[in-house]
């Protein structure tokens, strides 16, 4: 019998347990759930969350992998005490999550729903706020993998112009896609709307920058639902406050909670959600780690290894 340690939080434990369970079973995986503090010499797989308790890996000399909850893998790709292959996150819930939260703040911003939203004052404000259809409106995706392309496919398929760029070459139906640094700045130059599903390397730190945000077009929206390190915080207030950039939809920030004080909370051309973006959800990612231990116990090539050197 497998021993299988759940390390993420312990309040995600009553809707984890009954979906590994069922995973487990299903995936015919002989195994038993464990929690933290077991003996860590005894676990053979570790379920693991960036916010759980086990960040320190040195003693688990058994676990044969450590299958990350999570999508993003920043905060253990570097961790000097993970010597086992390490799985990240690619669920359908979370996939469905990320193009909903996307594709619904996208279309806010096409059909310029804030502005009606304030103006319930009387004034039949007709003239000049008829909307373009969304065949007329360029949306570009930074990040074309297991969510940025899902996103970039379904806002193609309302109809919108989308460009997509990633790091290699990619060809999705409906998309234009682009690679590379001429990429990136013949992207940027047609985004009326600018969504960054990227992950958090050294190589996309402060890729929005005061640069990059100037080869946006005037006014352009940014939906930002990858990482906080993606933009440079200053410059894009200063984009904001010089009416470059018209608003921002900001999901996840360089320190969640985002503090207080920070101004982003009371700027008026940002909106903040708290990382709520996409969300794993258990049913869907249980089949997942059980696949994957599947995978693992038979020999095969396990699902979404991360690649350190890429970190991602
Ligand atoms: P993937 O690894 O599947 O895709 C990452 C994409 O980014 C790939 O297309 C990759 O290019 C591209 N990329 C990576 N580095 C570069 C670079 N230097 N230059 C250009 N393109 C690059 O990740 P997912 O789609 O599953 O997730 C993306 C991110 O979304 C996660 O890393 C996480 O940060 C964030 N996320 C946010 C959530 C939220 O709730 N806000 C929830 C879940 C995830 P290539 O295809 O060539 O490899």
């Amino acid at each position: 019998m497998l021993t299988v340690l759940f390390a993420d939080r312990i309040e995600n434990w009553p809707a984890y347990e009954p979906a590994l369970t069922t995973a487990l079973a299903e995936a015919g995986i002989d195994a038993k759930l464990v929690l933290p503090p077991a003996d860590p010499a005894t676990v053979d797989y570790i379920v693991y969350s960036p916010r759980g308790p086990v960040q320190d890996f040195t003693a688990y000399t058994r676990a044969k992998a450590v299958l990350n909850l999570w999508a993003g893998v920043e905060r253990v790709v570097g961790n000097p005490t993970l010597t086992q292959p390490l799985c990240r996150m690619v669920d359908e819930g979370l996939e469905r999550g990320m193009v909903e939260w996307v594709t619904g703040h996208a279309l806010r911003a096409h059909l310029n729903i804030d502005f009606f939203l304030s103006h319930q004052d009387g004034v039949w404000r007709q003239e000049g706020n008829v909307p373009p259809l969304a065949r007329d409106r360029s949306v570009v995706v930074l990040g074309l993998g297991a969510l940025g392309g899902a996103c970039a496919q379904t806002l193609a398929g309302l109809g919108f112009q989308v460009t997509g760029w990633s790091r290699t070459q990619k060809t999705l139906p409906g998309v234009t896609c682009l690679s590379g640094a001429e990429g990136l700045r013949a992207a940027l130059s047609r985004a009326e709307i600018l969504v960054t599903v990227l992950p958090n390397t050294p190589e996309t730190t402060d890729l929005l920058n005061t640069e990059t945000l100037a080869l946006l077009p005037k006014g352009a929206v940014i939906l930002n639902p990858g990482r906080g390190n993606l933009i440079d915080d200053d410059a894009l207030l200063a984009a904001l406050d010089a009416g470059q950039i018209g608003h921002a939809t900001l999901d996840v920030f360089r320190v969640e909670p985002l503090p207080p004080e920070h101004p982003y909370w009371a700027h008026p051309k940002v909106t903040v959600t708290p990382h709520i973006a996409a969300e794993t959800r258990p049913a869907s990612a249980a089949r997942v780690i059980a696949e994957n231990i599947r995978r693992f116990e038979a020999g095969e090539v396990p699902l979404h290894l991360v690649d350190r050197s890429r970190g991602y």
